[in-house]
């Protein structure tokens, strides 16, 4: 979980007191990179809140890097970061500029965790860039641009040039990252006649694999048995015992 810092935060009578409708988190880069050192997010805090009473004042609820997170419009209030979609959006998220792929990767853990975070508060779908005006999820500020108002493209050049596509930002938006979805494992269901691919693969004397044979068969060795049934699973029972049917273990022969 990475740290919010509230340092920045806006006080009551700066920025807007309006509460936003719960339509979209619209996500940002600062694109500004002369900005990457290990305080690139508060820098980029400090400046929005030293500015709220400017000529052009904009702020948006958060900036986040590889180090913290700043808050800075109230989350849930409208901030000024997306023109006329500012009023649908209770999230608007920044990801600061960083120097390095190992900070990038931290820093880009943390915005997904944030978007996922803020969208599950506000009962936003975890879509991203999904249909026209009016279709609520988690938009790009150049979603914005296309479908509301607006010129800008963030944040896709930015997460290009650290090996982010559109297609995997969708998809860490939905899912997370950091949990790896563990590979299903597969059994065989057919054959009698097999080959050891991993290193070695145990045999045992009963079909739950509580009692170990003392025997391996090593990688490349075949082997003559058949499918047994094991409740959900597989087991190839050999003339000396039980081995695995999962096949990383072990592939068909005949
Ligand atoms: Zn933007």
């Amino acid at each position: 979980m990475v740290k919010v810092s509230k340092e920045f935060a806006l006080s009551t009578n700066q920025g807007s007191g309006d509460k936003a409708r719960h339509n979209y988190i619209i996500i940002h880069d600062t694109a500004n990179d002369t900005n990457k050192s290990k305080d690139s997010a508060k820098n980029e805090a400090s400046y929005m809140k030293r500015n709220i009473n400017g000529q052009y004042p904009a702020y948006t609820h958060m900036i986040v890097n590889d180090v913290a997170a700043y808050e800075v419009g109230e989350p849930g209030y409208v901030a000024w970061g997306a023109g006329n979609a500012n009023y649908d959006s209770p999230f608007q998220i920044e990801l600061a500029h960083v120097d390095s792929q190992v900070r990038f990767n931290k820093s880009y853990a943390n915005f997904i965790e944030l978007i996922r975070k803020y969208a599950k508060i506000y009962n936003i779908p975890l879509t991203f860039d999904k249909g026209k005006a009016g279709n609520r999820g988690v938009k790009s500020h150049y979603w914005v641009s296309k479908n509301i108002w607006g010129d800008h493209s963030d944040p896709f050049k930015y997460l290009e040039k650290w090996g982010i596509s559109k297609k995997q930002l969708a998809h860490d938006i939905k899912y997370g990252i950091g949990k790896k979805t563990a590979k299903k494992a597969t059994y065989l269901n057919t054959g009698n006649e097999f080959k050891v691919k991993a290193k070695y693969v145990n045999v045992y004397s009963d079909i739950s694999f509580k009692q170990y044979h003392g025997k391996k068969f090593a990688k490349g060795s075949i082997i003559t048995g058949n499918i047994v049934h094991y409740g959900s699973i597989t087991r190839i029972k050999t003339n000396c015992g039980y081995i695995s049917s999962n096949t990383k273990f072990v592939t068909k022969i005949k």
